[in-house]
């Protein structure tokens, strides 16, 4: 069986609606920018967000006045993007994120070991993910699931958000189309 990686990342992360001090306009997107104000011992951190039409910047507030205690903070000096992107996320969270998967998604016919990595949470649907990604419906993947879709590791239902990491097993036709059991064969 032939193994394939997907990629499930955020296609955009979670704007904010927060009238720009600039222009007044109500959309900023988030940098991979932090700010962090020392005072003695205590710390307050902000991510900093851009009006999507001017391009002026505005803080928001992450944390305040917490102790230096591990890599935390040390990871928003150095504007580390993975930290800028989960805070984005949470956040954000109730938002619906705009997702896409980056890998080859399927070589021709046959059955495949598909490994699914997802560094942030794009809140997905397993059925959504495997319909979108393989250009069938969701009602095809529900009737295939167990055979042309067997999930391996977790164990999960069609309806079930897709979790950080899990391995699937995908039968694909010609066409690249997952593959349904006809009834009453096997
Ligand atoms: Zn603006």
């Amino acid at each position: 069986m032939r193994s394939l990686h997907w990629r499930l990342l955020p296609a955009e992360l979670p704007r904010w609606s927060q009238p720009c001090r600039a222009c007044g306009h109500r959309e900023l997107a988030p940098t991979t920018r932090f700010r962090v104000n020392s005072n003695r011992a205590s710390h307050d951190v902000w991510l900093l967000y851009e009006c999507v039409r001017c391009g002026a910047p505005s803080k928001r507030s992450l944390l305040r006045r917490v102790r230096e205690h591990g890599p935390s903070l040390a990871r928003y000096r150095a504007n580390d993007a993975d930290a800028a992107a989960l805070w984005a996320l949470q956040l954000g969270r109730g938002a619906r994120v705009p997702w896409q998967v980056v890998g080859p998604l399927s070589e021709g016919p046959g059955d495949f070991h598909v490994h699914i990595e997802q560094p942030y949470p794009c809140r997905v649907r397993a059925d959504q993910l495997i319909a979108r990604t393989l250009g069938c419906s969701r009602s095809r993947v529900r009737s295939a699931w167990g055979s042309g879709v067997v999930p391996i590791e977790p164990k999960s239902a069609p309806r079930d958000i897709v979790p950080a990491t899990s391995e699937w097993a995908l039968r694909v036709d010609e066409e690249g189309r997952l593959t349904v059991p006809v009834p009453g064969r096997s």
